[in-house]
């Protein structure tokens, strides 16, 4: 069970502030003679006094005093809770050795809240939020509660009322996938998963995009200073906005889909500005606005509590995924063929392999077992043939 609070803006009528104002008022008095009671009661026989005692001291005075009848009986009794509360907050720091802090009588329009510490002292209803002794006040729910209510204060900001509810909801513990997955840049495609799967870029984002190759090529035939070169400059603003947000929405889906199916995930750390210097790289890059990608990956797998891992990129793409023998290639070698073991995969998808692998081999220690499980076992068996080849050079004799 966690704990959550809810604030929604108040609208109470004139009667309705008054009446709150009045409330405030009467339990800010209350507050200061409980401090004054404890005080005093301490000075002539060096004991404070319970919240227990003061419960009884305010049922007496509740037969004396008529404004404490103006207010409903159980936020008084939070009121003694806040004051026990501020004593116990002041033993600690005396206990802790720190200095002062002697818990402050509230002046006058410094007590702001009150709070009603259980239904059906207050209670939603289709009308409004119905407060005990006040009425029920009009509020703006702008958005659903989802849990348990437990209590609601009511408090004063700046001439503006609010309504406070301390909701107990469930926490979903979802748990995390023990599926460990590498992902590197498609130079044809989105991306490559070290499962070998591909991710291709979406079909409608390849239509904008050529949709605005024409709409540029419109632009630029109009003659400067026209109206309708300003027109076509609209439309072109208008396709790059649209893009903008189709790529958007793509990155997040693509991000949401691998942080909710995976436990681990690593990707190449790229210098994206290095990278867009080359050439034959650029558009790809670019178009793909990977650095974007990678940010909403980030953020994202941070709150799902998912480990994400950036990996230096170099010689991702070169290395074999299985023996760790280099395989030089060109850009224009789509496929990975290793003359040392016979291994042919994708180029991307060796890349993401070893992606995977490098970024499993720095936090092994981290992951234990649950990365050793991962479906694919190439690159985890050539880095534990490596550690174990390097092993000997502490040498027995
Ligand atoms: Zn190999």
């Amino acid at each position: 069970m966690k704990t959550k609070t809810y604030k929604y803006r108040l609208y109470p009528t004139r009667k309705q502030t008054c009446s709150l104002e009045q409330t405030l008022e009467v339990c800010r008095i209350l507050y200061n003679s409980c401090l004054v009671d404890r005080k005093n009661s301490y000075e002539k026989t060096g004991k404070g006094l319970s919240r227990i005692r003061q419960q009884e001291i305010l049922k007496t005075d509740k037969e004396r005093v008529d404004a404490l009848s103006y207010v409903h009986s159980q936020v008084l009794q939070d009121v003694l809770f806040r004051v026990d509360r501020a004593f116990q907050a002041f033993f600690r720091r005396v206990k802790a050795g720190e200095k002062l802090g002697y818990p402050r009588y509230k002046s006058e329009g410094r007590y702001d809240s009150i709070t009603y510490p259980q239904q059906p002292g207050f209670q939603l209803t289709e009308q409004g939020l119905k407060l005990s002794k006040i009425g029920t006040v009009k509020i703006r729910l702008h958005r659903v509660i989802q849990g348990n209510i437990k209590t609601c204060t009511v408090r004063r900001d700046g001439g503006k009322w609010y309504a406070c509810f301390s909701v107990e909801y469930e926490t979903d513990k979802k748990s995390i996938p023990s599926k460990a997955i590498g992902i590197d840049v498609g130079i044809k495609s989105f991306a490559v998963l070290s499962t070998g799967e591909v991710i291709e870029n979406p079909k409608y984002l390849h239509k904008s995009e050529n949709k605005l190759k024409k709409k540029q090529r419109v632009l630029s035939r109009r003659k400067k200073g026209s109206s309708n070169r300003k027109k076509a400059r609209k439309v072109v603003a208008k396709l790059h906005c649209k893009i903008r947000n189709q790529r958007s929405d793509f990155h997040h889906k693509v991000s949401r889909k691998l942080v909710n199916t995976f436990g681990f995930i690593a990707a190449e750390d790229l210098n994206i500005l290095g990278m867009v210097k080359n050439h034959h790289l650029a558009k790809s890059i670019s178009d793909a606005g990977w650095g974007q990608f990678l940010r909403y990956l980030e953020y994202k797998a941070e709150e799902a509590g998912i480990q994400f891992e950036k990996v230096a990129p170099h010689r991702t793409s070169i290395n074999c995924s299985f023996c760790g023998e280099r395989v030089p290639k060109t850009l224009a070698d789509r496929i990975h063929v290793c003359l040392f073991c016979g291994t042919v995969l994708d180029r991307d998808h060796n890349a993401a392999i070893n992606i995977l692998d490098r970024a499993g081999t720095a936090r092994i220690n981290a992951w234990g077992d649950k990365l050793c499980g991962r479906p694919l076992p190439t690159g985890n068996l050539r880095s534990t043939l490596s550690l174990n080849q390097e092993a000997p050079s502490v040498r027995a004799g």
